[in-house]
């Protein structure tokens, strides 16, 4: 897309500060740079120049796949890339025809569909979108300083900089992505804001993960989901970058252990033939990570009014997900295709952040109620508050995940609607409802 014309008119340079160089700093950069003069990326980890893990994101020890939706959004804001990470080793995949998903009821049948996805590992996808954004004119990339506050203008309503361990940083705007554990809510504060609402629904998911050498599968990735409220474990298996991810969760505060034969054992509590005999022949490469902190949790910043004037959070600053749903990145990607509509609508900066923020529910609002419905259900299970209507709903995912073993065209619904493809309601239609009841409990 061409660059929009400039937001001042051109009148006078303007400065963007991007708070975190992850996967929403990188994505809101690439749009701010077509609209401003200067985008400077502040963040405190080193970035390597290959795709190694780094500092600051260690989610990066885990698997991370891009949805359908994910995948689009990533496109549109950097055309070719997927190719490019296609090239690096990288599997895209029909989500029918190369996964399979091993529901409780049975192995799902595989079958072709339009859709596709990506699996990747998380740094070689990172990699991949920093090297296109730091390669664009405007942006200025500085890794050390940690941001630790901001500054208003003398009436307390416009951000004129941040603070950081290295010195002041003045921008027009000033943009925090820095992911789960943001610091904004404190920084508000002390401006004298109010707290924001916030929303946490926590399923206790821990992950494990770790590399695994390991001969070709007739599949590319492989889906053990848990199932409210007896099935606490699942797994993921996929192939990325030329090697194999392994990752065993385990909700309600049954994590997998991390040495290697805890970890094993656990896999074989799933009584999954296709994860035995894959860990069976498997090699390890990595030491096995873990991680903990994947409680779905939304802060409402839209709500504080008046909210300050250039001030944007995004990404999982301003919503993080269970991480199990995979939906994190393709969010992120969304919210900066967001602020490009505004800036293309747009000759001012003045009124934008609140715009931004006001929307911003819209892009989580899918992606939300998908995890956090079904970790509330896990929630209340877990506090011992199961409700009537979570018994009928676990009855009904019973019966769902059984006719998708039964039934192409309803497994089709599931993969559409995980993909953001198909609305959740695709999954209450009378032909699916019929088939269940037909069925009987689960
Ligand atoms: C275990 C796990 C698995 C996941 N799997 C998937 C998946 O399969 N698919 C998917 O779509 N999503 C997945 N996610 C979610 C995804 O990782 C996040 O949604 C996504 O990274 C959000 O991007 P972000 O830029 O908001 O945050 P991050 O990518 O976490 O980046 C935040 C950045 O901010 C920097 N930073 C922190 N503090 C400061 C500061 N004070 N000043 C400056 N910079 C700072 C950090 O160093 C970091 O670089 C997973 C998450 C986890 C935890």
């Amino acid at each position: 897309m061409p660059p929009p014309d400039r937001p001042d008119g051109g009148a006078s340079a303007r400065t963007a500060v991007v708070l975190g160089a992850g996967m929403a700093g990188l994505a809101i950069s690439r749009v701010l740079s077509d609209f401003v003069d200067t985008v400077i990326l502040v963040e405190p980890h080193a970035l390597p120049a290959d795709d190694r893990p780094r500092g600051g994101v260690p989610q990066a020890h885990h698997l991370h796949g891009l949805n359908m939706r994910g995948l689009r959004t990533l496109e549109e804001l950097f055309p070719g890339l997927d190719e490019e990470v296609q090239a690096a080793g990288s599997l895209r995949l029909d989500p029918g025809r190369d996964a399979l998903t091993c529901f409780p009821t049975g192995t799902a049948p595989l079958m072709d569909t339009d859709l596709r996805a990506r699996l990747s590992s998380r740094a070689l996808l990172e990699a991949r979108i920093r090297a296109r954004v730091l390669a664009l004119d405007p942006v200025e990339l500085r890794t050390g300083p940690r941001a630790t506050g901001l500054v208003t203008d003398p009436a307390g309503r416009r951000i004129r900089a941040v603070t950081t361990t290295e010195g002041d940083i003045p921008g027009d705007l000033i943009v925090d992505a820095t992911g789960r554990f943001s610091p904004l809510p404190r920084w508000l504060a002390s401006l004298g804001l109010p707290a924001p609402p916030t929303r946490t629904v926590d399923a206790g998911v821990g992950y494990a993960s770790a590399l695994f050498e390991a001969p070709d599968q007739s599949w590319l990735g492989l889906m053990h989901p848990s199932v409210c409220p007896n099935l606490t474990r699942g797994a993921y298996i996929a192939k990325i970058d030329h090697r194999w991810m392994v990752t065993l969760y385990g909700t309600c505060g049954d994590h997998p252990p991390t040495d290697p034969d805890g970890f094993r054992a656990f896999a074989a509590t799933l009584n999954n033939p296709a994860v035995t005999t894959f860990l069976h022949n498997a090699r390890p490469l990595s030491p096995i990570h873990r991680y903990r902190r994947t409680e779905n949790h939304r802060t409402d910043y839209h709500r504080i009014r008046p909210w300050p004037d250039r001030l944007l959070v995004a990404g999982d600053a301003a919503c993080a997900l269970n991480p199990i749903y995979g939906q994190g990145i393709g969010v992120a990607l969304e919210q900066a295709l967001l602020l490009r509509s505004l800036l293309t609508r747009r000759t001012d900066l003045t009124g934008l952040a609140r715009d931004f923020q006001r929307r911003l529910p819209t892009t989580t609002a899918y992606a939300w109620h998908m995890s956090a419905f079904q970790d509330a259900m896990w929630e209340r299970h877990r506090n011992g508050r199961t409700t009537r209507l979570d018994r009928v709903i676990s009855w009904y995912l019973h019966g769902l995940y059984r006719a998708a073993v039964q039934d192409p065209k309803t497994m089709e619904g599931f993969i559409q609607v995980f993909h953001r493809a198909a609305p959740p309601s695709r999954l209450l239609h009378p032909r699916v409802i019929f088939r269940i009841l037909r069925n009987g409990s689960a």
